[in-house]
């Protein structure tokens, strides 16, 4: 398993000084170094988990939110969601896995699922090109993270600004 810690931090209480480093620059977090070694603990049982990279882990008032390499989604999630509902009984929040992709467009709708994606429009303003990503309104109020959490999600994970808007 490849995590935003080394190995030796994975299995251990304390952290090496690269990790700790690492945390003290703001390149991980506290919350990605306990996630991470929830799912080291986990892979014993759960032998996907040892074929997976986790990138990042983020955090929202209701769902922590889980970034995979590409390709590996499945495994963090597990057969039936068997890994994520361990997770989630562990740190009380619903789990979403979401995976890295070349394609913006990919990692947006992962974070919207099961809403999707309508359109993505450029929209040309005085101070510059904005993304807008246009969702059926049917959708609103269905997803369990905040417009405002999926905006900085999709910008933290994907380093482009997107607005998100329900429209019919
Ligand atoms: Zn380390």
């Amino acid at each position: 398993m490849q995590a935003p810690i080394c190995n030796v931090c994975l299995k251990s209480d304390v952290l090496c000084s690269n990790c700790e480093e690492k945390l003290e620059n703001g390149e991980i977090s506290e919350l990605e170094i306990k996630i991470s070694r929830i799912l080291k603990e986990l892979s014993n049982e759960y032998g996907s988990l040892r074929d997976s990279e986790i990138i990042h882990v983020y955090d929202t008032e209701n769902v922590l939110v889980i970034v995979t390499a590409e390709g590996d989604g499945a495994k963090v999630v597990g057969r039936g969601g068997e890994i994520v509902k361990e997770i989630a009984s562990r740190v009380d929040k619903s789990i979403r896995v979401v995976e890295q992709a070349k394609e913006d467009r990919a990692v947006i709708q992962g974070l919207l699922s099961p809403a999707e994606i309508k359109s993505i429009n450029t929209v040309f303003k005085p101070e510059g090109e904005s993304q807008k990503i246009v969702v059926d309104e049917e959708y609103e109020g269905k997803i369990n993270l905040s417009i405002d959490e999926l905006q900085q999600l999709i910008s933290d994970i994907t380093g482009t600004d997107y607005e998100i808007s329900f429209e019919e």
